[in-house]
């Protein structure tokens, strides 16, 4: 009989047995990873930098950038936040420092180091690690859970841990089945937007540090940088928009519209009539070539091409109604999406084991004494910035903590 089966050898998995073995070094500690390496993600994780966490101190505001998940982390990021993680991987000899958008990493900028870390905090005469170990089935025993492996073997632990991670399939899940958990059906979240016959390809590269982008037909909308690619859009502000939307997108099959406003700090009223003050100024001037607002030069050539104001050699001869059409595609400009392209540098699942079967507390299911969940297998998810990771860590230790308390 064991004392913990971690169940999965990634972040949340690895942080979880590090912080048990740390708090009671000789317990019997099993990792069953099914792949035959450990930590995968975290090593490609952040463009190969491994984005930790965000620099965001206080628990209420960190809440808020996880679309799943709000307010259930609101107890476990008050036992373990953002502070708690940098002591946590100081003490393993890792320094993890910030970038000016909030973003931290190790100082090492190498997601190595929080591999190294991981894998040496996880250590005692009782700790294994068992690759190619995937598990088939856990059902509850009197005296605790029995584990069976694809092998055919068998495992008996008085606690378990699920740290399997993201199911975008939802196969994931069957070998829990045994307990008839309610599970919140997955689908994608973090992704950018594909355009019908991307009517702005050419400005690919394109991108503005900050430009609203509102989903048509909801009230989901987000303010920051915008990219243009070679499908469609990109940037904080869309794919903030499709973690808040991932469900309501996907109930649309990926056919929508979203508007994109240029120049969110300035009213319609108040574009319109810069745009026609200018006018009145210049009259000499070509249209397409005067950079009335702080706005890439291309994007405001394509708003003149898609008003007609480019078609006039100044601005004397250009009438009133093509002022008005700028102003509407400065501050709206509809397009048109199907189909989503994922964010490599971070995608995640949104949904996972239903957060009403498991106390926040403790990350240990309700109905199941010594059953714990932690990581992107639970209906947890973040925005990009590193928030994945922080539920991983949060989750893990406020799981461990419960499981070190029950240990004798
Ligand atoms: C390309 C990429 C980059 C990312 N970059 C970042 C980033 O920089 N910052 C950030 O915050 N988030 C990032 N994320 C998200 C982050 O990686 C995940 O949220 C995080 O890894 C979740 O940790 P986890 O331990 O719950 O699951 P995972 O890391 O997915 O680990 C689960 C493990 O369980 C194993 N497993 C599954 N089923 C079984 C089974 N039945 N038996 C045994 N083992 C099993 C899997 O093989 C896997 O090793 C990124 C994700 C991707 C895909």
């Amino acid at each position: 009989m064991k004392d913990l089966v971690v169940i999965g050898g990634g972040a949340a998995g690895f942080f979880a047995a590090s912080e048990v073995l740390r708090k009671k070094p000789n317990a019997s500690v099993v990792i069953l990873e099914k792949t035959g390496k450990v930590l995968s993600k975290v090593k490609i994780s952040g463009g190969g930098r491994c984005n930790v966490t965000h620099q965001c101190f206080e628990p209420d505001k960190l809440i808020e950038f996880y679309p799943r998940g709000n307010p259930w982390l609101k107890d476990v990021f008050r036992q373990f936040q953002v502070r708690d993680t940098l002591r946590w991987f100081e003490d393993l000899g890792v320094k993890i420092v910030p970038e000016a958008d909030g973003r931290m990493f190790p100082s090492t900028n190498e997601s190595q180091t929080i591999v190294d870390a991981l894998q040496n905090g996880a250590k005692g005469p009782q700790f294994s690690l068992k690759l190619h170990s995937a598990v088939r089935r856990v059902s509850p025993g009197s005296q605790g859970f029995e584990l069976e492996l694809e092998s055919g073997e068998t495992l008996w632990s008085r606690n378990v841990l699920v740290a399997s991670g993201g199911s975008p399939s939802g196969n994931g899940f069957s070998f829990l089945k045994d307990f008839g958990f309610s599970i919140v059906p997955p689908v994608p979240s973090l992704f950018t937007f594909n355009v019908v016959n991307h009517p702005w390809k050419e400005l690919m590269g394109l991108s503005v540090p900050s430009a609203t982008v509102k989903l048509e037909k909801s009230d989901l909308s987000f303010t920051g940088p915008v990219l243009v690619t070679h499908w469609g859009f990109s940037g904080p502000a869309v794919l903030k928009l499709s973690a808040f939307g991932a469900r309501l997108l996907h109930e649309r099959e990926y056919r929508y519209s979203f508007s994109v406003d240029w120049l969110p700090e300035l009213s319609v009223e108040e574009v319109e009539r810069q745009l026609f003050a200018f006018q009145l100024a210049n009259p000499q001037k070509r249209p397409d070539q005067s950079m009335i607002f702080p706005l890439p030069k291309r994007l405001w050539e394509k708003v003149c091409e898609e008003s007609g104001l480019s078609a006039y050699f100044n601005w004397a001869e250009a009438g009133k109604k093509k002022v008005q059409e700028a102003t509407r595609l400065l501050k709206k400009r509809v397009f048109q999406a199907s189909g989503k392209t994922t964010y490599k540098d971070e995608f995640v699942t949104s949904g996972g084991i239903d957060l009403d079967e498991i106390d926040a507390g403790s990350c240990q299911a309700k109905r199941f004494p010594g059953l714990f969940f932690a990581g992107e297998v639970l209906n947890v998810d973040g925005v990009t910035g590193g928030f994945n990771f922080q539920a991983a860590w949060s989750t893990a230790y406020s799981a461990s903590s419960e499981i070190v308390r029950t240990l004798k």
